[in-house]
C-alpha cells in the first residue's frame, strides 16, 4: 500500500475509535490467524455483581459480609469491588437490625467507617487475597489450600454449581475455617457472540485466556461460541499463551484491558487494548479500541485487509 493508503486507513480507523500505532501494525493485522481474548472486562462487561452469598457456619450474615468486604476493600480487583459494594448495600439498606427505621443512611454509606481494621494485607495476582482481621487470618481458596483446610463435599458441589452457571465462586476462609462462599456474575458483552461468529467466517480463530477457573471459563466460552479456552492462567502465563500460538509462525492478536494483559499485548504480533483500559495496557498495544466494542476487532482486521488488498 502507498503511504497515502496507510494514512487514509489510519484516518478511517480513528473516526471509528480504532487508533492504530503505525503502518507496520496496520499491515500485520491482515494476516491475523488467532485472536486471543482476555475474559474479564474484555469478553465480559467487567461489571461484576454478587449474586450469592452463602454462610456455611453459624456466623451471622451481616458479620460474614462485613468480614469479607473488609478483607477485599484493599484490593483493586473487579471481584473485590463487587464484594464490597454488595456488603455495603446489605449493611446500610437491607439489614433490618442495622437499619430498623428503614431509612437509608446515604451519607454514611459512602464512607468506609463500617469496615473492620485489616493488617498484613497481600494481593496474590490471579489468585486472591490474604490478610488479618482481629489477629485472625482471612483469605480465599489459595489460603484454604495452603492451610490444609478441607472443603466439605456439599460446599464443593455448591461452588461447582455456581461455576457451571458461568459465575465465579470465592471461597472465604477465616481463622482456619471455611466460613462461606460468594458467587459473582459478570455478563458477557452483547456483541460477543456475533463477533466470534464473524471472526470464524473470516477464517480467524477466537481463543479465550483467563485467570478464572476452568468451569466458569468454559461456561462463558460456551455462551459466546468460543471453543479454544485456556483457564487458570496466571498473569505471567498470558504472554506464554500468545507465544504458544505463534510457534508455527501464525500471526496472533491479543485483546485485553487490564494491567495483567500488558505482557501478552506486547508479546502478540498485534496487541489490541480495549476500552478505557489501563495506561500500561494502552502503552503495550499496537491498537487501541476506544469504544470498548468487540466489533472493532473485526473492523481493525477488515481495514487492514482492504488497505493491503489493493496492491496484491
Ligand atoms: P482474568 O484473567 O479473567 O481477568 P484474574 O487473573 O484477574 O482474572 O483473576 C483470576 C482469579 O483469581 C479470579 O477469578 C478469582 O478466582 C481470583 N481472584 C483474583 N483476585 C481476587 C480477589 N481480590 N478476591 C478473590 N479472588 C480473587
Ligand atoms: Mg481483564
Amino acid at each position: 500500500a502507498t503511504p497515502t493508503a496507510v494514512m487514509v486507513a489510519t484516518g478511517v480507523g480513528a473516526n471509528n475509535g480504532v487508533l492504530i500505532k503505525g503502518g507496520d501494525a496496520l499491515e500485520r493485522a491482515q494476516k491475523i490467524k488467532y485472536v486471543i481474548f482476555d475474559k474479564t472486562g474484555t469478553l465480559t462487561q467487567g461489571r461484576a455483581t454478587v449474586t450469592t452469598a452463602k454462610v456455611f457456619t453459624k456466623m451471622d450474615r451481616g458479620e460474614f459480609l462485613t468480614l469479607v468486604a473488609s478483607a477485599e476493600a484493599s484490593s483493586e480487583h473487579p471481584l473485590a469491588k463487587a464484594v464490597v459494594e454488595y456488603a455495603r448495600h446489605f449493611h446500610f439498606f437491607d439489614d433490618p437490625s442495622l437499619n430498623p427505621d428503614g431509612q437509608s443512611h446515604s451519607k454514611e454509606s459512602t464512607g468506609s467507617g463500617w469496615l473492620l481494621d485489616v493488617s498484613d494485607f497481600s494481593a496474590l495476582p490471579g489468585r486472591g487475597i490474604q490478610c488479618f482481621i482481629s489477629g485472625k487470618q482471612v483469605g480465599n481458596r489459595k489460603l484454604l489450600n495452603e492451610s490444609g483446610i478441607t472443603i466439605p463435599d456439599h460446599v464443593e458441589s455448591f461452588v461447582v454449581e455456581l461455576e457451571e452457571s458461568a459465575r465465579t465462586g470465592i471461597l472465604v476462609a477465616y481463622d482456619d475455617n471455611l466460613i462461606g462462599v460468594m458467587g459473582i456474575a459478570d455478563p458477557v458483552k452483547r456483541e460477543a457472540a456475533v463477533v466470534v461468529e464473524g471472526l470464524l467466517k473470516m477464517g480467524v480463530r477466537p481463543v479465550m485466556v483467563t485467570g478464572d477457573n476452568w468451569r466458569t471459563a468454559h461456561a462463558v466460552a460456551r455462551e459466546i461460541g468460543i471453543q479454544d479456552v485456556m483457564a487458570d492462567v496466571m498473569p505471567a502465563g498470558k504472554a506464554d499463551a500468545v507465544r504458544s500460538f505463534q510457534k508455527d509462525g501464525s500471526i496472533v492478536a491479543m485483546v485485553g484491558d487490564g494491567i495483567n494483559d500488558s505482557p501478552a499485548l506486547a508479546a502478540a504480533d498485534v496487541g489490541m487494548a480495549i476500552g478505557a483500559g489501563t495506561d500500561i495496557a494502552i502503552e503495550a498495544a499496537d491498537y487501541v479500541l476506544m469504544r470498548n466494542s468487540l466489533e472493532d476487532v473485526i473492523i481493525a482486521i477488515d481495514l487492514s485487509r482492504k488497505t493491503f488488498a489493493r496492491i496484491r
